[in-house]
C-alpha cells in the first residue's frame, strides 16, 4: 500500500501520516519525489485497510501495489534511483563502467590492473578477496589481505573499489576498505546476508541468483531496502538456461523489466553472462542498448594465468576495444533512452 501526498503537502501532513501508521505498528517509508511525497506502507494489508488514510489532511490518495515489493516498486518511487559512488552516478545520464580481475591476486597485479582501467575509461574497480567457488580445492581468494590490496589500488588510482561479501559477520572489517558491496550470484537468497548489508552506509551491488525470477530478485533487493539502505544497484550476471555452449545465458530482458517495475539502477556483467571472452564485447555492447545503467567486466593482464575466470576474462587491449564500441553506442542513443520504456504508462 501506498499514500500518494497532495503536491505541495507540509512536512507536518507527512508527519500526520507517518504518526497515524506507526502508531498502529506499521512501518513507514517516506520517498520524497521532485513533485509528490509518497509514503510506503508495510505491514500487515487488512491493518493497513482499516485505516482512515484518504480522510488525513494532505493525502491524496491510497494505492493497493500488488507487486510482493514495495520499496523496490516504481509505484512507491517513480523517479530512477541514482546511486553515487565516488565521482560516479550509477542510474542516470551516461553508463557507468566497473572493470577489474575476477580475483585480486597479489598487491602489483591488482594495481597494475587498476591503473589500466582508468586509462581505458572505467570508473570503479573490481576484485574479489572472498571467492564463491564451486570446488573446495579452487583458489578461495586472498581475504582481508586482498581487502588492502584493493583498498591500495584506491590510493594509487583514485577508482573506488567493487568487492563480493559473503558473510554477514565480516561486514564491519569489510566496509573499512570498500566502496560498493557485492552480494554474488549465489548469495542472492542469504537472507541474513541481505539484511546486514540492508543496515550498512555502503552501496550494494546485488547480482541475480543463477535461477532466480525478476520478481525472487527483486524481493533480494526489497530486504536491503527495507533493512534502511536505499542503495541498491542490480546486475543482471545470466540465469542457468538449457544452452551449453555459453556458461549462463544472459537475460537482457531483465533490463527493461527491471526498469519498469524498479527504480532502481540496472547492471549487467557480460562477463559471467556468457563465460567465454570471445562473446564478452557483443553482449557488453547489446546490453548497453538495452538501456542498462552500465557494466560490471572482467578483465585480466594475463588471462591464461588468472587464479579465476580466466576464460572469460578480457585482455586489457580487447577491454579497451569494448570501451570505445560502448561510447559510440552510448552518444548514438538518446539521453532519454535508458530507462525511458517505465516513462511510458
Ligand atoms: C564474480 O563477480 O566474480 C562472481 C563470482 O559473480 P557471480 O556471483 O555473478 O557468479
Ligand atoms: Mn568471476
Amino acid at each position: 500500500m501506498i499514500v500518494v501526498m497532495k503536491e505541495g503537502a507540509t512536512v507536518e501532513e507527512v508527519q500526520g501520516v507517518v504518526e497515524l501508521l506507526e502508531s498502529k505498528g506499521l512501518s513507514a517509508h517516506v520517498s520524497e519525489g521532485a513533485e509528490k511525497t509518497i509514503v510506503g506502507v508495510i505491514g500487515p494489508k487488512d491493518r493497513v485497510r482499516e485505516l482512515p488514510l484518504e480522510a488525513l489532511a494532505g493525502v491524496e490518495k491510497v494505492v493497493v501495489v500488488s507487486n510482493p515489493f514495495k520499496l523496490a516498486s516504481r509505484a512507491f518511487h517513480p523517479q530512477d534511483t541514482l546511486v553515487q559512488v565516488g565521482n560516479s552516478i550509477i542510474g542516470g545520464g551516461a553508463p557507468v563502467v566497473i572493470a577489474g580481475p575476477c580475483s585480486v591476486e597479489s598487491r602489483e597485479q591488482i594495481i597494475e590492473a587498476a591503473h589500466m582501467v582508468k586509462r581505458a575509461g572505467g570508473q570503479l574497480l573490481r576484485g574479489g578477496a572472498f571467492k564463491p567457488r564451486t570446488s573446495p580445492y579452487s583458489f578461495q581468494g586472498l581475504g582481508e589481505e586482498g581487502l588492502k590490496y584493493l583498498a591500495m589500488a584506491r590510493e594509487e588510482t583514485g577508482l573506488p573499489v567493487v568487492t563480493e561479501i559473503m558473510d554477514a559477520e565480516l561486514l564491519p572489517m569489510m566496509e573499512s576498505y570498500v566502496d560498493v558491496l557485492q552480494i554474488g550470484a549465489r548469495n542472492m537468497q542469504n537472507y541474513t546476508l541481505l539484511k546486514a548489508v540492508g543496515r550498512s552506509t555502503k552501496p550494494v551491488l546485488l547480482k541475480r541468483g543463477l535461477s532466480a525470477t525478476i520478481e525472487e530478485w527483486l524481493m533480494a533487493a526489497e530486504y536491503v531496502l527495507a533493512g534502511g539502505n536505499p542503495n541498491v544497484i542490480l546486475c543482471e550476471r545470466g540465469i542457468r538456461t538449457f544452452e551449453t555452449y555459453t556458461r549462463n545465458t544472459l537475460d537482457l530482458n531483465a533490463v527493461p523489466v527491471v526498469q519498469y517495475l524498479s527504480h532502481l539502477p540496472v547492471l549487467v556483467d557480460p562477463s559471467h553472462g556468457v563465460g567465454n571472452w570471445r562473446y564478452v564485447t557483443a553482449m557488453a555492447r547489446a546490453g548497453i542498448a538495452a538501456g542498462a545503467n552500465g557494466l560490471i567486466v572482467e578483465v585480466h593482464q594475463n588471462p591464461k594465468e588468472a587464479l579465476s575466470d580466466g576464460d572469460q576474462s578480457l585482455t586489457m587491449e580487447n577491454f579497451e576495444q569494448l570501451m570505445s564500441e560502448i561510447r559510440r553506442i552510448s552518444a548514438a542513443m538518446e539521453p532519454e533512452t535508458a530507462g525511458a520504456l517505465s516513462r511510458h504508462s
